[in-house]
């Protein structure tokens, strides 16, 4: 007796030989995939105490969005600058000084519950977050909070903290009765804040995962000596070795030869590294000599302003995941926007309509991805023995309809998030017919509009900066609008 049999479906494996079973069963026992295969060869005494009959439907793996930032979805829309000048500085400034000034517990864990909600509706089963824009390591308790909304969701969340961008030290506060707190924060204290996150917070659920996670991993000139940038690496990366997690940083051209020259073990095939926009020629062979993956986010904006040398890296043998970088500023966790997005940009690049076919896209949002976060093992596709990570496509919906005829193809091409219906983790049925079963999500988004409400409320009259547009949004290109930070 199976717990859940999914039969009659379209199944899409994402295993080493591609099959596609049509029609297809899977069967869960606990929290592992027990069996799958062609609907001829399920035996017919084959029973379960949930059925799910998906005639019609397509069965696929759980999604791996391997790289996201905890707070986004509290900040998304906001900080549109209008000027070339400081067009990101001016976003990524409003989003440090929120992170690191005008949040508190609540806020971290009612946006933790938010993203999470979020990716697991869209049919990501397992996220990856980054805790703030450059992460902010001041307190366990800012990721703990966090952790403890992802997870109520269902989703498997690995989060993690590390060291944020210079200039040291940092000046968090914390919030009291409605009164902050100034702290120092010393880069001694972020190693042993990081240090003790993964120690006190890795496993304390079954679906969460404490990783390091610092901001980047370059050599920043103009915030850092090279010899700080060295030791910080270092520490980085012991953390992640002795404590057997996962590092995951951003990085971009320079970045990689730099870590290369100097901590070389730290690149391997479960680092990951976010954005790769102007490598050096050297830094891509160094990716497919190392293993390192690269993770690509085609709709960030790092992205848009230079570019990402994705079909180069692969030709190379180097690894290329596809990661939402969700939520903020103009983005999204529907993973399914970026495979449409990638596949554009990089055809349009290649002049080239076949690039990036549809299975080689699905396979860099989820086996590749689980591969570089070390979960390959266990998710990342539907083969027997590993974890039940399920997603149930609605496919009798127009712009889905009919479908059969190259299903892989018809997903890829024209599914998007919301047409996910049912999503099973670790063999539990966290939504149904787009409903959540874990927790409650008229709560969860009660929670989040309470918390950006208070977030919004320290933040005081400075706060109509971030929100602020006028008519120019409808010219060829926004003027310059105000900015606290403009000098
Ligand atoms: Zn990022």
């Amino acid at each position: 007796m199976y717990d859940i049999l999914i039969k009659n479906a379209t199944v899409i494996t994402v295993d080493p030989k591609h099959h596609i079973y049509q029609p297809g069963y899977v069967a869960v026992q606990g929290d592992r995939l027990a069996a799958i295969g062609p609907m001829e060869e399920l035996p017919a005494e084959a029973a379960a105490v949930k059925v799910i009959d998906a005639d019609g439907l397509c069965v696929m793996p759980g999604l791996v969005d391997a790289h996201g930032h905890a707070g986004h979805c509290l900040t998304k829309t906001l900080g549109e600058s209008n000027d070339t000048q400081y067009a990101d500085a001016w976003w990524g400034k409003m989003a440090q000084d929120i992170y690191f000034h005008y949040t508190d517990d609540f806020f971290w864990y009612a946006e933790g519950a938010l993203a999470a909600a979020e990716r697991l509706k869209f049919g990501i089963t397992t996220g990856v977050s980054m805790l703030g824009s450059t992460p902010r390591p001041d307190r366990v308790e800012n990721l703990a909070a966090h952790f403890e909304g992802a997870v109520k969701t269902g989703l498997r969340q690995m989060s993690g903290v590390g060291s944020c961008d210079g200039p040291w030290p940092k000046h968090p506060w914390t919030w009291e009765n409605g009164k902050p707190t100034e702290h120092t924060l010393t880069p001694e204290q972020m190693v042993e804040i990081t240090e003790r996150s993964v120690r006190e917070l890795n496993g304390k659920h079954k679906r969460q995962i404490c990783i390091v996670a610092p901001g980047s991993m370059g050599f920043n000139v103009a915030a850092e000596t090279r010899e700080f940038a060295i030791w910080k690496n270092k520490e980085m990366y012991r953390i992640a070795k002795e404590n057997g997690v996962a590092l995951h940083t951003h990085i971009y051209g320079g970045g990689i030869k730099f870590v290369y020259e100097t901590l070389p073990e730290a690149l391997n095939p479960t680092t990951s590294l976010t954005h790769c926009t102007q490598l050096l020629p050297e830094e891509i062979s160094i990716l497919a000599e190392t293993g390192a993956v690269m993770f690509h986010g085609p709709t960030t904006r790092a992205n848009i302003k230079n570019r990402c040398p994705v079909y180069e890296t692969m030709r190379a043998g180097a690894s290329v995941a596809i990661v939402t970088d969700g939520t903020s500023p103009d983005r999204s966790y529907d993973i399914w926007r970026d495979m449409k997005v990638f596949q554009v940009i990089h055809r349009a690049h290649d002049n080239d309509p076949l690039l990036a076919p549809p299975g080689k896209v699905l396979e860099m949002c989820t086996i590749v991805p689980a591969r570089a976060i070390g979960m390959d093992k266990d998710i990342g596709s539907l083969e027997v023995g590993k974890k039940a990570d399920i997603i149930i496509i609605n496919t009798k919906q127009p712009h889905l309809a009919p479908f059969g005829i190259m299903p892989l193809h018809r997903v890829v091409y024209h599914a998007q998030g919301n047409d996910v219906d049912t999503v099973i983790v670790d063999g539990e049925i966290m939504m149904e017919n787009r409903r959540m079963l874990a927790c409650d999500e008229g709560r969860i988004l009660a929670d989040a509009e309470k918390a950006f409400n208070e977030m919004r409320a320290r933040v005081g009259d400075k706060f109509e900066y971030f929100t602020a547009y006028d008519d120019s949004i409808y010219d060829l290109r926004n003027k310059t609008m105000p900015s606290p930070y403009k000098d």
